[in-house]
């Protein structure tokens, strides 16, 4: 299988080339085209199989297509973790502008305030520091709603980079249809180690950020190992989701 094969654009596929990805690692083949679908996927993968890239490619994809509606929130454990998912969203995401802001704990809390009302398409998040933002910013729930502008600001460098002209129009039309039914309803909701996320008591954080996202959602788990927290956090979150195992 190669990259071209799985329903990714032009530009995706040459991102992957120049930073060496050659061909999809096999929770990439499995995943990414049920997350272009639109499914909520359990993946169970060991670190190092290339997991980061089998969501974070499928998300970009579906933002540069349709950016008024999908917005992404990276839900994660630890500060390093965050740190290290925002930068592969930022090489994967290179061509695009796109704004990935982190917001984790242990850091200036009203620049993180600031960084997510400058709306960005992707945030990288660990629970309890993005629960305190939620509940004592009432304005910053709004951020989990796109706008028209959040488009064009994506969509500028993907045009001046690489998509050709037939592709850019495919992306407008695929706009104007698809733009009042997905404004402001759709979040894709991403957790990676989250067995580990559960593991520290973050369950009361994750049902305070459940009640600020749209119902309208995509969730994907992507976890080194299948736990009975992750269980439950499929329940709370999940819909018929896809079942990956290595
Ligand atoms: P992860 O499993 O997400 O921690 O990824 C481990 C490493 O594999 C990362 O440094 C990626 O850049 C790299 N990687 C991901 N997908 C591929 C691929 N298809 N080919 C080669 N390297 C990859």
């Amino acid at each position: 299988t190669a990259f071209a094969d799985l329903g990714l654009a032009e530009w995706a596929i040459q991102t992957c080339k120049e930073l060496g990805m050659r061909k999809p690692t096999p929770v990439q083949t499995h995943c990414i085209p049920k997350i272009l679908a639109g499914r909520d996927v359990l993946g169970i993968a060991h670190t190092g199989s290339g997991k980061t890239a089998a969501f974070a490619l499928p998300i970009l994809n579906r933002l540069a297509e349709d950016p008024y509606g999908v917005f992404a929130l990276v839900i994660t454990p630890t500060r390093e973790l965050a740190f290290q998912l925002a930068e592969q969203f930022r090489a994967l995401g290179s061509c695009l502008h796109l704004k990935c802001s982190v917001v984790v704990g242990g850091m200036d809390m009203i620049t993180q305030a600031k960084a997510l009302a400058s709306r960005p398409h992707v945030v990288v998040a660990t629970p309890g520091r993005l629960k305190v933002l939620l509940e004592e910013n009432p304005d910053i729930p709004k951020v989990f709603q796109r706008t028209k502008e959040d488009g064009y600001n994506i969509l500028e460098k993907i045009v001046g980079r690489i998509v050709t002209m037939s592709e850019w129009n495919r992306i407008v039309i695929l706009n104007n249809i698809t733009m009042p039914g997905k404004q402001d309803k759709y979040v894709e909701i991403v957790f990676v180690t989250a067995n580990r996320v559960l593991d520290v008591g973050f369950e009361e954080e994750l049902r305070v950020v459940f009640q600020c996202l749209p119902k309208n959602r995509q969730t994907l788990l992507f976890s080194a190992t299948m736990t009975s927290d992750l269980q439950t956090l499929l329940e709370l979150s999940a819909n018929k989701a896809y079942f990956y195992e290595a």
